[in-house]
């Protein structure tokens, strides 16, 4: 599902340097990946996600070089193919949530909104158990219900591959157990791969495997 050979990147005004020479994740594997903070762990998913292009090397998701897309190419690619549950959230205030989960079909004319899509919606959130919540705004649900909004719209176009940044990071036990359990499922259901950064290293055992970032040359963070 993810093919990474020679990866190389830099910010242009930092001096932080990510090297990855290889990394594979496999259709249906889960893979968590852990390391220090600043390591580059979301620099990683951004680049996956063709958020951020390589300096140089390979990023292939599916059979499609993400690396060789232009900008509209890796957006359009990234919407349709990629759900990605960001580290905060970025739920969108004003809309309700409903919307928020149905915003990856209205943002792009590449996908179709329609009746099946919006059936979709309301079953993800019964899934997630947040369908009674789904006309308020995400400023009124808790934090463990915010998590499950983000992870409704993540997995709404049904994409081959997820990738989480800390998705878990700030929820009880119980409700960490129970998300992933929830997005486990959703992921068995459509043979679909899991990437996802974690501090909790309780979760760890639940993944096929774990990639840790230390095995990856990056300089310019603290501990280098
Ligand atoms: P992690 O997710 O492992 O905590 P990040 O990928 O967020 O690490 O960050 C890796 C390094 O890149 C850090 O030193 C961070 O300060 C730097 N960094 C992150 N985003 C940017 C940016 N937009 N511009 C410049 N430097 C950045
Ligand atoms: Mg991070």
């Amino acid at each position: 599902m993810i093919h990474i050979q020679g990866l190389e990147f830099r910010y242009a005004h930092s001096d932080f340097r990510l090297s990855v020479p290889s990394l594979q994740v496999g259709a249906r594997e889960r893979v968590a990946v852990i390391g220090p903070s600043g390591s580059g762990k979301t620099t990683l998913l951004n680049l996956i996600a063709g958020i951020f292009v390589p300096n140089s090397g390979e990023i292939t998701v599916g059979n499609v070089p993400v690396h060789a897309l232009d900008d509209a190419g890796r957006r359009v690619f990234r919407i349709s193919n990629i759900g990605f549950v960001f580290q905060d959230f970025e739920l969108i205030d004003y809309l309700s949530v409903l919307d928020n989960i149905l915003h990856p079909y209205r943002i792009t004319r590449a996908l179709r909104l329609n009746k099946e899509v919006r059936g979709r919606a309301i079953a993800l959130a019964e899934q997630m158990a947040i369908a009674k919540h789904i006309k308020r705004r995400p400023g009124e649900l808790s934090q463990g219900e915010r998590q499950r909004v983000a992870i409704c719209r993540a997995l709404l176009t049904q994409p081959k591959l997820v990738l989480a940044d800390e998705a878990t990071g700030n929820l009880d036990p119980d409700n960490k157990t129970q998300i992933l359990d929830l997005l486990f499922a959703n992921l068995a259901e459509r043979d679909a791969a899991l990437l996802a950064v974690t501090h909790d290293h309780d979760l760890l055992p639940r993944f096929d495997r774990v990639e840790d970032f230390r095995a990856f040359r990056a300089s310019g963070e603290a501990n280098a």
